[in-house]
């Protein structure tokens, strides 16, 4: 089946659906995207990834170029034309093609804006989370601002294939003061040996993961105890377990930091707890 993607106003066959090569998006990466999962057909959590998209583009100053409403048309109908089941959908939003220029472009310049949609290996998924992955530990060297989802992804491109040539799925990046901030595109969990579950607070350091957010009702509802606050690396060699979240990953259990198993070494029962009863708390439209 032929691929479809939404470009600046039409649906087009994925060969035909191209860019001006002076989108900003493109010269300058100036600006951001949501990556929002499908499950069975629908958006998981679509409210709050168009909040966030709301709250990026206004941190940058580049406006919404339509309603939340028709933005969720968009997502929706690109889904449907791609017959998306369980996968994701990808939203870019750009501030638009002017003439290169460092500065912002002239106030009418209009956004750019590509959807596109993709199934993923539901069961390929399932059978990584039930063996875990390894993760390597890198130095954090972004920008302060990585709360906003801009695409300026450079650090964590040079970090996942860090990772990919270590034989690990991740990279978690690590601040100067030792801490863990997040992963390349995922935030970072442990559970401590008391069973505490830590990840890093959702300040300017990270970006706020949806999936984060939503796991904490998971966390709430199983009654388990939580803390928002920085891990060392330290910490997690010492962690009883390990697990990262994202909309494409769910809650993925970590067994092995820089070539070290965690806990036993086999995913742990409080990661794959939350995995099952994750959509459980999701809300889908
Ligand atoms: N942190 C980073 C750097 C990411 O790129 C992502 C997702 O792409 C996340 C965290 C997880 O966010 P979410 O749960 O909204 O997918």
């Amino acid at each position: 089946m032929s691929r479809i993607a939404y470009v600046n106003g039409r649906y087009l066959p994925r060969q035909a659906a191209t860019v001006h090569i002076e989108d900003r998006g493109y010269q300058f990466s100036d600006g951001v995207y949501e990556v929002c999962e499908v499950r069975g057909g629908r958006l998981v959590d679509e409210r709050l990834h168009l909040a966030r998209l709301a709250r990026s583009l206004g941190e940058l100053r580049i406006a919404m170029p339509m309603t939340t409403a028709a933005l969720g048309a968009v997502l929706r109908e690109t889904v449907r034309r791609n017959r998306v089941r369980d996968g994701i959908v990808y939203l870019q939003i750009t501030r638009g093609v002017a003439r290169r220029d460092h500065a912002f472009p002239p106030a009418a310049t209009v956004p750019g804006m590509v959807v596109t949609a993709r199934n993923l290996d539901f069961a390929g998924n399932e059978k990584t989370a039930a063996d875990g992955i390894a993760v390597i530990t890198v130095p954090d060297n972004r920008w302060e601002r990585v709360d906003i989802k801009s695409v300026s992804l450079l650090p964590n491109v040079l970090a996942k294939q860090a990772a990919r040539e270590q034989g690990a799925k991740e990279a978690w990046f690590v601040d100067r003061t030792g801490h863990v901030t997040e992963g390349a595109s995922t935030n970072a969990w442990i559970v401590t040996r008391d069973g505490q579950l830590v990840t890093h607070p959702a300040d300017h350091g990270i970006l706020r993961g949806i999936t984060r957010t939503v796991l904490q009702d998971v966390i709430e509802a199983q009654g388990l105890d939580f803390a928002e606050r920085a891990f060392t690396v330290e910490e997690a060699y010492n962690a009883r377990e390990a697990f990262v979240t994202s909309a494409s990953l769910i809650v993925m259990p970590v067994v092995r930091i820089d070539g070290r198993p965690v806990g036993n070494g086999a995913p742990g029962l409080i990661a794959s707890a939350l995995r099952r009863d994750f959509h459980r708390h999701a809300e889908f439209s």
